[in-house]
């Protein structure tokens, strides 16, 4: 393993953020020298695993948290617009990266699997319908179907409507261009296209301990090769945490002001995931329910298929665990090492005004199989125990930061920390996540190389990969991209 003497950016961790930064980068500029240091043996093992994460293409045709309703019953669609948009934008990187014969099997990765949402009950039945009546207005989602019609559902999702009655109140939407999604293949292909052809090296076992101010501008990045120990000082010009779970941890110990006051909470989820092919073979679908009021966004219960280990798969949950570590192949020390002075009054400040959530999480860390069992039957009705495993899946660290009324607010969403020169960013956070990494870290780039966006060679370069950077959508344009990305991808 060489190391050069200085880098233009050193990518902390192996997951989906620090892949698409890096290959984004070196699209923009070839020359740019780039190293990847991840602390596991492998690239994609925590969180952009394909059974860590629930590998929805979050594009939100399904997730009924991103379409809220106020108390005068209305319907705000806005952030459904904003999650589409940056999910749109992946697919376009990956369709470029297909169209330029560097992906050349994005089935691999990507499979075409409807998204549906279900809900039951009056309330909620009328909430979907005045859903689907705002969707069809707008061009990103007037392909949505609705129903009331059990004939219907029973076509859509079999397994779901077995047992159930006219006397059962529920109804249920549909797009068509859902998408199911292995992060971990992606992420896989990403990183071998850096090494091949952009020869941008991509070290494991190689754990960053620490990030400091060089005496020049450059940042000296202590990285230690767990196989023998060995600490090695290299020097680059930017910095990014891509570290997941881990990201709070290294950034606490960046001496930057931008770090001040942020927290983490962390939140493992787990699956129960179906062993009996004829089972699996009755589902063809991502079916996502509501949540439970006062339950946050990501318990929204789903089942889904997934295609993982080459194989059709059937998976439900999620179902919270409790862990205080802040990556799966974490210290039980990490939440205890991460409150520092700065953070502890907006951690409790946080904690006192979600309550909810804790009690949330307590009742799921209390569960036991034949409870989650009597969640999975709200779906399946007569799912058998046996034919059901549960699964560890990745570790959530949910962001906690500062907030002038609350003291501390939680966060669900993802959050960019920059310095104010943009030389060393963080991504904390983790929702929708994976859906959305090439909409973040272009966000990334924009702060840490704006020279390279501002170029008139960079704008047209990226114009090439992603067409719906920084442009006004039409429909037009947005049905022109639909079917090409649809047809690069094979979807
Ligand atoms: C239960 C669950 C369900 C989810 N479902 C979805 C979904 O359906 N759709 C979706 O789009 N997203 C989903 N997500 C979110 C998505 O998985 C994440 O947002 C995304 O994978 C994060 O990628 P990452 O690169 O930031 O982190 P990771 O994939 O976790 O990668 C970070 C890497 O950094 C390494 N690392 C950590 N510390 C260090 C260090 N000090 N030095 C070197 N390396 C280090 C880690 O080993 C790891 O490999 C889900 C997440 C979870 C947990």
């Amino acid at each position: 393993m060489s190391f050069d003497k200085e880098y233009d950016l050193i990518c902390v961790g192996g997951g989906i953020m620090s892949a698409n930064l890096a290959l984004l980068g070196k699209l923009l500029n070839p020359k740019m020298k780039i190293l990847i240091l991840e602390r596991l043996d492998g690239v994609a093992k925590e969180s952009s695993a394909g059974w860590n994460n629930a590998g929805t293409g979050h594009s939100a045709l399904c997730e009924l948290n991103y379409c809220p309703e106020n108390e005068y019953k209305s319907i705000s669609i806005d952030k459904a617009i904003q999650i589409c948009k940056q999910f749109e934008i992946s697919k376009q990187f990956w369709s470029y990266l297909v169209n330029e014969n560097l992906i050349d099997k994005p089935n691999e990765f990507v499979s075409p699997v409807k998204h549906h949402s279900w809900v039951t009950g009056k309330d909620n039945s009328d909430y979907l319908e005045k859903r689907f009546e705002a969707f069809k207005k707008h061009f990103m989602f007037d392909s949505i179907e609705f129903t009331r019609d059990i004939e219907k559902m029973k076509e859509w999702f079999p397994l779901i409507m077995r047992e159930r009655t006219e006397e059962d109140v529920m109804a249920a939407s549909r797009i068509d261009r859902g998408t199911e999604v292995n992060y971990g293949v992606l992420t896989e292909k990403l990183f071998s296209i850096l090494e091949n052809e952009f020869d941008t090296p991509v070290y494991c076992n190689m754990e960053v301990q620490d990030v400091d101010p060089d005496t020049d501008l450059d940042w000296t990045v202590k990285v230690k090769d767990t196989l023998n120990n060995k600490i090695h000082e290299l020097e680059a010009k930017h910095v990014f945490v891509g570290a997941g779970g881990g990201s709070l941890l290294l950034l606490q110990k960046i001496e930057i002001e931008e770090k001040d006051g942020y927290g983490g909470f962390p939140v493992s989820g787990e699956w129960l995931v179906c062993n009996n092919n004829e089972i699996i073979n009755q589902h063809n679908a991502k079916v996502y329910s509501k949540a439970g009021i006062g339950d946050p966004p990501m318990s929204t219960p789903h089942l889904d298929t997934r295609f993982i280990d080459g194989k059709k798969q059937l998976m439900f949950g999620p179902f919270a665990g409790f862990s205080p570590k802040f990556l799966k192949e974490g210290s039980n020390l990490d939440l205890l090492k991460s409150i520092q002075l700065d953070n502890i009054s907006p951690m409790l400040g946080a904690f006192w005004h979600n309550l909810p959530l804790t009690k949330y999480l307590v009742e799921q860390v209390m569960m036991s199989h034949k409870d989650r069992m009597e969640a999975l039957r709200k779906f399946v009705k007569d799912a058998k125990d046996e034919d059901w495993e549960l699964k560890v899946a990745g570790q959530r660290v949910q962001i906690i930061k500062k907030d002038e009324y609350k003291g501390g607010k939680l966060q669900f969403g993802t959050e960019v920390i920059s310095s104010k020169d943009g030389s060393v960013t963080c991504l904390l956070g983790a929702s929708p996540g994976a859906s959305t990494a090439t909409a973040i870290m272009l966000e990334v780039l924009e702060k840490a190389f704006p020279e390279l966006l501002d170029s008139k060679e960079g704008k047209k370069i990226l114009k090439e990969i992603i067409p719906f950077y920084k442009t006004e959508l039409t429909s037009e344009l947005f049905r022109k991209e639909l079917k090409n990305s649809k047809k690069a991808l094979k979807l």
